[in-house]
């Protein structure tokens, strides 16, 4: 797999968008690829998820590092967190 592929959201097949933090990201790497898609599996199912296992109303879309080529959940507390971080390609 090639890291254009990983760019690829694995859950619902869409591209992902870069994102960068800014100062206050606590991630260490300049910028990450986060699947902003609402309609994606792995968000969606994530509210109910997080509910269930701790009991607040939160979610995680799928995030990708570039720089360390690591996959990870992006903590999100409603449908527009993080998506100021945005950045065009
Ligand atoms: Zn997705």
């Amino acid at each position: 797999m090639s890291d254009e592929d990983k760019t690829i959201c694995p859950y619902c097949g869409q591209k992902m968008s870069r994102w960068e933090g800014g100062a206050t990201q606590s991630w260490g790497s300049e910028y990450q690829y986060i699947c902003f898609n609402d309609e994606c599996g792995y968000y969606q199912r994530g509210w109910d998820h997080t509910f269930r296992r701790i009991g607040i109303k939160a979610s995680y879309r799928h995030r990708y590092d570039p720089t360390t080529g690591q996959c990870g959940p992006f903590p999100v507390s409603s449908e527009i967190a993080g998506k100021d971080g945005i950045i065009a390609e």
